[in-house]
């Protein structure tokens, strides 16, 4: 000791100049000597450690091993950090324990040995190195991928890579770790935000960009990456930390909402949506607008109301109700819409209950059925033309079918008579043999030539309304002469007359040609000059007057007969009908119907004048066909 308080002004001399702690100890761990640093770091005054035992200056619980490494060192000898490998305490003079680190330097001084411990206060450098570990925790366990990369090397490697990154990712550290992170965006390298990323790498600025990368397994994630630059005290960028947050969820909603929005904005139908409790409309498709040609600003201040003009506002409310009930149905309707400039068309309606946020709205989804309409009208119609067409073929059906029951009932009514009477002219025939009786034998030829044109003419009749029924009618236009069919129909008709009964020939016809089907001809005025003979009592004479009218010939058959009836004179040419006063008579009610309808196709008519008991004039007009001559 002596020896050393003798060194001693050298020892102050040399030891204050020093920010460290010296500390001297003898062998017996007794304190020899400490510099200012020393007294300040461990919170004594000088005179308080000189002498004293160097376990003062450490924490109580290290007493015990700190001898046994002290004896350790002192066999030892030789300059060495002390607690290798482990950690240090001191122990203040308030109590405080505080971590330190000591290097011991032994020397020999008059035979002894001392040790002088160099100590250092580490606490604030532990307390830096505490906050970087939990720092560095913090990084690695943080649940966005974190990277830094070293700016100063070529191609900006990643110098550190935390564990959600390698989760991220899926690629292991190893795999990362020295090389350029644009791997994580494979090929798809054509990206706009790439090239944000790429400048402000350049020009070392931060930057926060969105950008599809892909994982080891090559499925896609989107990244959120933003880069900050780390400086050194002369500005230059050593480092970058990039953060990087999976934001495919929400990029992927977005997709899906941007596509809704799609299909919204562009849908050709109407797609609405509308307040549930005022009914005013909130939003409104492009469709709806170009439908309607309303603006959405305009629509916003109307209702459904003003755009249906089929409702009023109890009977929407009725419609809707079921979408307020609790099972919240929907509602599905047709009716029209009134669009802006007052036109309407033919729309079918979706209603259905929805919620935006805590408000309740209803989605309505409109389509204009203006097409569906037509068709469905077309179709209607055609249907109807059908049913129609079906029905009158069913009718002549009909009609045919009466026809026939007619005709058979004719057969028998009309065709008994005639044949019973053939029947018995020609067994009489056959009694008059005598040669003297000739003129009864002519009597009875003559009958049964009569009752054969009679039948021949039902006959004719018959087959005349099947030809005009079915349409087989062909006419024949042909020029002859009037004469011959009028001189024909009278000198057959002459076998007919009654007692009495005759028939004037027209005069000035000799020369008079006309163009016209002779048969139809020769129908009808043998039809018109049968009923005059027929419907007229003996001792009555029949005129036939022709006349030119410039555009018609005309011809009157006129009689002296019965007449018919005022009354039924509007049923003369339906077919079948037969007046009151004629059934005594036989008849069929064909032949004027008949007559009718093939002078009609001709171009002709027939029209007639009568008084009941004074007679009947019937006239028929026939055109005249006026040939065109080609001058040569
Ligand atoms: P049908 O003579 O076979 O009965 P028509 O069609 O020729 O058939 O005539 C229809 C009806 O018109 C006759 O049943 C008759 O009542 C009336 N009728 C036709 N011609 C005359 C006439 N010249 N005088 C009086 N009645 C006539």
């Amino acid at each position: 000791m002596q020896v050393f308080r003798e060194n001693s002004d050298m020892f102050r001399l040399l030891a204050e100049g020093v920010s460290e702690g010296i500390i001297v100890v003898n062998n017996k761990q007794q304190i020899v000597a400490t510099n200012s640093a020393t007294d300040q770091m461990f919170g004594y005054a000088k005179e308080e450690l000189v002498g004293q035992s160097l376990n003062i200056l450490i924490p109580s619980k290290y007493h015990h091993a700190h001898g046994g490494h002290f004896k350790d060192f002192l066999a030892k000898s030789g300059k060495r950090k002390m607690a290798e490998g482990r950690e240090l305490y001191g122990a203040r003079k308030n109590g405080e324990e505080f971590p330190i680190e000591a290097g011991l330097n032994p020397f020999p001084l008059s035979g002894s040995t001392y040790i002088m411990a160099l100590v250092m206060d580490v606490s604030s450098r532990k307390a830096i190195e505490e906050d970087l570990k939990l720092k560095s925790k913090a990084l690695s366990s943080a649940i966005n991928g974190i990277i830094i990369t070293d700016a100063q090397q070529e191609d900006n490697p990643v110098v550190y890579v935390n564990s959600a990154f390698e989760e991220l990712t899926g690629y292991a550290r190893e795999e990362i770790l020295n090389r350029n992170l644009r791997f994580l965006q494979g090929e798809d390298r054509n990206q706009k935000s790439i090239e944000e990323l790429r400048n402000a790498v350049k020009n070392g600025e931060s930057c926060e960009v969105e950008i599809r990368n892909y994982r080891k397994d090559g499925t896609l994630w989107w990244n959120k990456l933003s880069i900050t630059p780390l400086k050194d005290s002369n500005n230059s960028v050593t480092h970058f930390i990039g953060i990087q947050n999976d934001i495919t969820e929400r990029i992927e909603a977005e997709e899906e909402r941007n596509h809704w929005n799609k299909i919204f904005e562009e849908s050709l139908n109407e797609i609405y949506v509308l307040d549930a409790k005022t009914l005013r409309f909130i939003s409104a498709n492009q469709g709806a607008q170009n439908n309607l040609g309303y603006s959405l600003q305009e629509l916003q201040q109307l209702t459904p109301l003003d755009l249906k003009p089929e409702y009023n506002k109890a009977s929407f409310k009725k419609l809707i109700a079921p979408l307020y009930s609790k099972d919240r149905g929907k509602v599905q309707f047709e009716t029209i819409h009134l669009r802006k400039d007052g036109s309407t068309y033919p729309i079918e309606v979706h209603f259905q209950i929805s919620s935006i946020g805590n408000k309740s709205v209803i989605i309505s989804i409109i389509l204009d059925i203006t097409d569906r309409k037509n068709y469905t009208e077309r179709l209607e119609r055609t249907v109807e033309e059908r049913t129609k067409q079906l029905r009158q073929a069913l009718e002549k059906e009909k009609e045919l079918n009466e026809l026939k029951t007619r005709f058979l009932s004719l057969v028998s009514h009309e065709f008994k008579t005639p044949l019973s009477s053939i029947l018995t002219s020609t067994t009489l025939l056959t009694k008059y043999t005598q040669e003297e009786q000739q003129p009864k034998r002519d009597k009875h030829i003559s009958t049964i030539r009569n009752k054969v044109k009679y039948l021949d003419n039902i006959l004719n009749d018959f087959l005349s309304i099947e030809r005009l029924e079915t349409g087989k009618v062909k006419y024949n236009l042909v020029e002859f002469p009037l004469s011959k069919i009028i001189n024909q129909v009278i000198y057959d008709a002459n076998l007919l007359l009654k007692t009495g009964q005759t028939i004037n020939y027209p005069e000035n016809i000799d020369d008079v040609m006309i163009t016209f089907d002779e048969k139809i001809f020769e129908l009808v005025l043998s039809n018109l000059i049968h009923n005059a003979i027929k419907y007229s009592p003996e001792n009555t004479k029949i005129d036939i007057q022709v006349k030119e009218t410039g555009y018609a010939l005309q011809l009157k058959v006129i009689d002296q007969g019965i007449g018919i009836p005022k009354e039924e004179q509007k049923f003369i040419f339906n077919r079948y009908f037969r007046a009151n006063n004629a059934l005594l008579n036989q008849g069929t009610g064909i032949g004027l119907n008949i007559a009718k309808q093939h002078l009609e196709n001709l171009g002709g008519n027939i029209t007639f004048e009568s008084e009941e008991n004074k007679g009947s004039t019937f006239t028929i007009e026939i055109p005249i066909i006026v040939e065109e001559k080609v001058n040569t």
